[in-house]
């Protein structure tokens, strides 16, 4: 059998670790799972390889380290090829600041650099840093790499990245944007091109990735030249619970006037806004159209104003691109909702889009490929797949130190 490199994936969150075995060759993932609730009373572990589903309670208070543990001795003990071909772990970070405008070799100056970004991403960083220190006990025989969400963004021009803050705010505490979900645009920038039939380095997208949290970046030959997120996940397009864009005015009048605490503030704009505080019903936008199909108002406005801001923001991202040779859906309101692209469109068309709405109706579940009109500027579903830059990442640092 032909030897295969395979490359463990860990994406931590502060009570959850997922964790993938992915191909870097092809992206197929030949075990994914995830542990749930750590640290809490009934942390739990589910886990598929190929088409098996299979779960595990872990017990009381388990961390990241524990689930790990589990993974190495219950699972990937009884997995001994695949456990061998194991080339590298691989780490999503959601931060690197201005540190990081690449994928990294984990070493004791990259940890004390991702340490240095976390008052960026406070609930984020520090959690990876957890997951990271677990997999190097856990795997130490294994080179460790961090891919960022931020690092793709740092091509953006200073005119894109910088608030209209004091300068002295970004100079001595890097109050800037960032951007985020820097792998999804990343590959599926790369994906349109390749579908377009068109060179990377001159083809211009506009790629919006839709899933509780939502982003939209402007990519130019390759480069992300805009990006809706900022300094942190709340920028931008309207998102699950997330309000996006809002007048900073509105903060200083709800803790002035409304004596909203910083703590509150910070609940108020991550969890209970966005798609879920416009509809006073649900973050889900599967749940949405049910609601609005069967007559709830709540849920038809929030899916009309998610449609429309993100419409505003892909006419404002054709400035930076002039050309757009594709505007791409994806994330998981990307990829199967058919109202959102259809209401998007209809937004677009004072510039021109057309939708098919056959073609659309066609577009879910995995499925690729043209969502408009022929002859009208082309908008494609495509599924995005993350793990799968994480582990190429990987792999291509681990060969380029010769290993
Ligand atoms: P996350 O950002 O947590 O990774 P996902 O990318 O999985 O999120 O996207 C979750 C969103 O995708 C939810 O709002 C969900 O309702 C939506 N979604 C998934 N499938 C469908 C579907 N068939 N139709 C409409 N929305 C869908």
């Amino acid at each position: 059998m032909a030897h295969s490199r395979q490359v463990l994936i860990f994406n931590t969150g502060s009570s959850s670790l997922k964790f993938a075995v992915v191909d870097p060759g092809s992206g197929e993932a030949s075990l994914s799972g995830i542990a749930d609730s750590l640290g809490g009373p009934e942390p739990a572990l589910e886990w598929k390889i190929r088409d098996n589903e299979e779960q595990i309670q872990l017990s009381t208070g388990a961390n990241h380290g524990d689930a790990i543990r589990v993974l190495v001795e219950e699972i990937l003990a009884g997995l001994p090829e695949l456990h061998g071909q194991l080339v590298a772990v691989g780490h999503r970070v959601v931060h690197g600041g201005e540190e990081f405008a690449d994928s990294a070799l984990i070493d004791s100056q990259v940890i004390e650099a991702i340490e240095k970004c976390a008052h960026l991403a406070p609930l984020h960083n520090p959690a990876a840093l957890a997951g990271i220190r677990a997999a190097k006990q856990a795997f130490p025989e294994l080179p460790q790499v961090a891919v960022f969400d931020t690092a793709f963004h740092q091509t953006l021009p200073q005119h894109a990245f910088l608030y209209a803050l004091p300068y002295q705010l970004y100079r001595e505490h890097k109050i800037r944007r960032y951007g985020m979900h820097g792998t999804s645009h990343k590959f599926v920038s790369e994906r349109a091109a390749a579908l377009l039939q068109r060179p990377l380095s001159k083809t211009n997208t506009i790629t919006a990735h839709l899933g509780n949290g939502a982003s939209i970046t402007a990519v130019k030959g390759g480069v992300s030249v805009d990006t809706s997120m900022g300094m942190t996940p709340l920028e931008g397009l309207v998102m699950g619970s997330r309000c996006g864009d809002i007048d900073p005015g509105v903060l200083v009048h709800l803790g002035d006037a409304l004596e909203y605490s910083p703590e509150a503030l910070n609940q108020v704009l991550n969890r209970e806004s966005g798609l879920l505080g416009i509809s006073e019903l649900s973050n889900d936008c599967r749940e949405l159209e049910q609601a609005a199909t069967d007559g709830h108002r709540g849920a038809l406005l929030a899916l009309e104003i998610f449609c429309y801001r993100l419409a505003k923001y892909v006419a404002a991202y054709t400035l930076p691109l002039r050309r757009v040779h594709g505007l791409v859906f994806t994330g998981g309101i990307g990829e199967n909702s058919s109202w959102i692209r259809a209401r998007t469109m209809h937004w677009l068309g004072a510039i021109s889009y057309e939708l098919d709405s056959q073609q659309n109706e066609q577009m879910r579940y995995g499925a690729e490929g043209l969502i408009s009109r022929a002859g009208t500027p082309p908008a494609l579903v495509i599924p995005t797949n993350e793990e799968w830059v994480i582990a190429r990442d990987a792999a291509r640092l681990v060969e380029g130190r010769g290993t």
